[in-house]
């Protein structure tokens, strides 16, 4: 039940941050969708930008060219936990941003100042009306500090890999490659681990399974929002 009468909508923010594989999208877009909100996957707007940058041929390392096609890519993304679609000039790339290509070279395009700077306006915008779940590595932190609930959901580096393996078709042992790649690489740019020493909840996922970890957070929001259930 979303709410204590079950209709009224949620009209707060629930800042979800986590690593890769932590689970935090499924996650998100369920608690979303149980909450009658709206849902924003913010690594989306990272690799459609990506995606653009490679399409356009330029060096995802070259802030200004990088900045150049930014400032010529209009991005629409969809905030309907049932169908979270992005439109990048107008075409549906929700696919395309998840191939590995787009992904090897998504750190690189996130590191740019300029680019976040860009990315998170939109965002803060997106989450002004309230009624929304986001999901990204900055949200509990710099993009919404005064949500109402805000969670950090990790999971052991194995349980991540074998997520993202079963994912992608990859072995387990190449994606924890790769994932310890990607997060070294975040880790420079956004300081999601540090998320626990500003008060947000910290859900480790390795032993909990899908459903578990939706009830514990809708429990969560129930609690900060409409506080302790009376009987
Ligand atoms: O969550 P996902 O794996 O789709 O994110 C893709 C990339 O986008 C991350 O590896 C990171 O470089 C970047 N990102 C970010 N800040 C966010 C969300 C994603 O820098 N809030």
């Amino acid at each position: 039940m979303p709410t204590p009468d079950g209709f009224t909508p949620f009209t707060g923010v629930v800042a979800v941050d986590g690593p890769s594989g932590s689970g935090k999208s499924t996650v998100s877009r369920r608690l979303a969708a149980a909450l009658h909100a709206r849902y924003l996957d913010t690594g989306a707007m990272y690799r459609a930008v990506t995606l653009a940058v490679l399409r356009a041929e330029v060096d995802p390392s070259d802030a200004v060219g990088v900045l150049r096609v930014l400032a010529d890519t209009k991005l629409d993304i969809g905030t309907d936990p049932a169908e979270p679609g992005i439109n990048l000039n107008g075409e549906p790339v929700g696919r395309e941003i998840r191939t590995e290509r787009v992904t090897a070279a998504v750190s690189e395009v996130s590191a740019i100042p300029g680019v976040r700077s860009v990315l998170i306006a939109q965002q803060r915008e997106l989450a002004a009306d309230g009624g929304i779940v986001i999901e990204g590595r900055d949200i509990t932190t710099v993009v919404a500090p005064d949500a109402d609930v805000r969670v950090l959901l990790t999971a052991s580096a194995a349980a991540r890999a074998a997520r993202r393996g079963s994912e992608t078709g990859t072995s387990a042992a190449e994606q924890q490659r790769a994932m310890r790649r990607r997060d070294e690489r975040d880790a420079r740019t956004t300081s999601f681990l540090d998320a626990a020493d500003h008060g947000v909840l910290v859900l480790d996922s390795t032993e909990l399974g899908i459903d578990e970890v939706v009830d514990r957070l809708l429990r969560e929001v129930h609690l900060r929002v409409y506080g302790p259930v009376r009987r």
